[in-house]
This record gives C-alpha cells, sequence and structure tokens, in this order.
C-alpha cells in the first residue's frame, strides 16, 4: 500500500473522540498484515518490534479527531485528493501522524534495530478521556518517547500544561438602596478586584515557551439589577510552564485572592526535556534543526509522567481543528522518514551514550 493510500484509509474512516471503533479495527488489521502482534485495550492499540532487552522507544500518536466544525466545503469525512494534497477530518491532527509512524515501523522492522520501538495509538486524545494513560502500565519500561502531533518536523522539547482554577467570591445579598447603611458585601465588587489582581500577575519566563498570562475565561454573578449579589463565580486558565507545580500555582492564587480557589482541572501537566538528552539530540537529528522549540497546546505528553519525549511530526499546528484540514504528500512522506531516521539515530545514541553515564 502507498503511503497516499494509507493516509486515504485512515482519513476516510471517521473517528471522532469516542467512536473510534472501526479506524482501531483497520489499523489493528493493517498492522497485522504487515506482522506486527497487535495488542488492544479498548480503542487503543499497542505492538513493539525490535532488539529484546535494548533501549526502548515509544512512538505514539492519537486515532481520534475533534468533531468538524462550521466552515467545511464538502464533507469533511470524504477525503479528497487535489494534486498533492489530501483534505479531511483529521488529515492534519494526527492521521498524518499515525500513517507516518506506520510507515516507518514496516520500514524499520525489515531490518535488525539496535533497540525495541514501542508503537501505539491512542484514542480519545481530544477529550482526555480512555486514552495513552490507560495502556502506558502496559508498554513496559521506556527510555524515550515520540508524540506525533503536526509540528512542521519542527522538534517540541517543552509543552504547557493546563491548570483550570474555579473562583467564587462571596458576600451578602440585600437591597441596593439599603446596601450603603448596612455595609452590605457585594460579591461583584469582590470579584472585580480579584480579576484585577489576576491579569497583573507575571509567571516565570520559559527559554522555549516564552512568557505567559493567567485568563479569566468565564464570569458569572448577580440575580437581579436592584439586588446586591452575593456570589459571584469567574474561571481562570492558566497554560502552565514545566517548572510550575499545578498544586503551589494554586495554593498561590488562593494566598493572592479574596475568592474561594478551587482546582477545576490540572491533570494536563506541563512537560520538558532537557536539550541534551538522545531523545532531543536524534530528534533534532533526523529532522535536520539546530534546536528545540516549545508548544503552547497540551497533548498526550502529559500523560506520560517522566519518560524523556519530544513532540514532532508533520502537518501544522494552526491547520488542526479548522475546517478543510489536509496533509500534503510530500509532508507525509518526509514525515515517515523523520521517524524512522529518529529512532535509528536515537538506539545510537543510547549505544555510545546509555543512561547514567553521562
Ligand atoms: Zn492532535
Amino acid at each position: 500500500m502507498s503511503p497516499a493510500e494509507l493516509l486515504t484509509l485512515l482519513v476516510g474512516t471517521p473517528s471522532v473522540s469516542g467512536e473510534e471503533g472501526p479506524l482501531a479495527d483497520l489499523v489493528q488489521d493493517l498492522a497485522a498484515t504487515q506482522g506486527f502482534e497487535v495488542h488492544r485495550q479498548g480503542h487503543n492499540l499497542w505492538f513493539s518490534f525490535g532488539k529484546q532487552g535494548g533501549p526502548r522507544l515509544l512512538l505514539n500518536s492519537h486515532l481520534d479527531t475533534v468533531p468538524p466544525c462550521a466552515g467545511w466545503e464538502g464533507d469533511p469525512f470524504t477525503p479528497v485528493w487535489t494534486g498533492q494534497r489530501l483534505q479531511g477530518l483529521g488529515a492534519n491532527d494526527a492521521k498524518g501522524c499515525v500513517a507516518a509512524i506506520l510507515l516507518a515501523a514496516v520500514e524499520l522492522s525489515k531490518h535488525p534495530l539496535d533497540g525495541e520501538m514501542v508503537v501505539a495509538f491512542s484514542a480519545e486524545e481530544e477529550t482526555g478521556g480512555n486514552g495513552i494513560a490507560t495502556i502506558l502500565d502496559q508498554l513496559g519500561p521506556l527510555d524515550g518517547a515520540v508524540v506525533g502531533e503536526p509540528t512542521g518536523l519542527r522538534i517540541c522539547a517543552a509543552q504547557r500544561g493546563l491548570l483550570i482554577l474555579k473562583c467564587t467570591a462571596r458576600g451578602q445579598s440585600g437591597h441596593v438602596a439599603n446596601a450603603q447603611m448596612l455595609g452590605t458585601e457585594n460579591a461583584i465588587h469582590k470579584a472585580a478586584r480579584d480579576i484585577s489582581r489576576v491579569a497583573a500577575m507575571d509567571f516565570p519566563i520559559h527559554p522555549l515557551l516564552g512568557s505567559q498570562k493567567a485568563q479569566v475565561t468565564q464570569i458569572q454573578g448577580g440575580l437581579r439589577r436592584n439586588q446586591v449579589p452575593d456570589a459571584c463565580e469567574f474561571f481562570i486558565d492558566l497554560r502552565t510552564g514545566p517548572e510550575q507545580d499545578h498544586e503551589a500555582l494554586a495554593a498561590d492564587f488562593q494566598r493572592l485572592l479574596e475568592s474561594e480557589v478551587a482546582v477545576h482541572s490540572k491533570r494536563y501537566l506541563p512537560k520538558g526535556t532537557d536539550p541534551a538528552h538522545p531523545i532531543v539530540r536524534a530528534a533534532l537529528q533526523a529532522a535536520g534543526k539546530m534546536g528545540p522549540v516549545g508548544s503552547g497546546t497540551t497533548s498526550d505528553w502529559a500523560f506520560l509522567g517522566t519518560i524523556p519525549a519530544v513532540k514532532a511530526g508533520p502537518g501544522d499546528t494552526f491547520r488542526s481543528h479548522s475546517p478543510n484540514e489536509y496533509l500534503t504528500l510530500p509532508e507525509l512522506e518526509a514525515g515517515a522518514a523523520f521517524y524512522a531516521d529518529l529512532v535509528t539515530s536515537f538506539f545510537k545514541l543510547q549505544a555510545t551514550n546509555p543512561p547514567g553515564a553521562k
């Protein structure tokens, strides 16, 4: 099967998060046909090959897509080739990466490898449910990981996490006419003071990720136009850096704000890998890039614990979750070559510079 045919098949099999079954079936069959012994749990698939007892490298990408957004020309679920470009939902995010990893695995399996390549295609990346986190302990010990997402083959060695805080300012309800006399505390005024504090907060600048501000993204308070509100609720969205701890940050916010601060979501952890680590060096070598970059968007890397990892793959992050998403054939072919080179380079670097030797 040619790379173009493979991508067409993947894009032509709908796999909105939670409904990846048919695509998981297809990929499982394709991999089995190539001789891989494929394991499956839910809609997650994994297999490995190469030298047992050597270094183990995970290549992962996700099978699911977001639901189609408004603005598509034609049916998002029907792949359409225009010249070298395939348009369809998931072509860019991340079926191009899935196809490229599969192609690389097939190529690498033809020759002896200096380590074990572990391939995992996971479900529900876009919703963060029954995905990579549920199979990680079955993959065995890993010396490195590559998360396939459309980065234009730039090597992301740092990825922001996501902390969402739910804040509640409390006051007393009462008649507006009597508020001055009774000293009734207005919860919206209290929230406003806190929101000004949030907007003024500064966070550490990261060498790859740059600076970041906390954003208040939703607010709700007050029942009537003539009643002092007794409660006002607002949400804070902070994209965190690898050196930041979500619990400690939540405590910082609680110290600073008059409102009650509760953690609404903290599971998308920030990630960073030392640029000198073999996984970063191997990826840079394979991509022909001088240095790594940072990425503001989260991915399955958030769930990989302390495994040294990079995020990289064919395609462009700005095409993701957008109408008329596409991938080009040269991008796909460069992606497959990149993953294969990366695996070979990583095992070579691990052999000359084993863990703990530096
Ligand atoms: Zn993705």
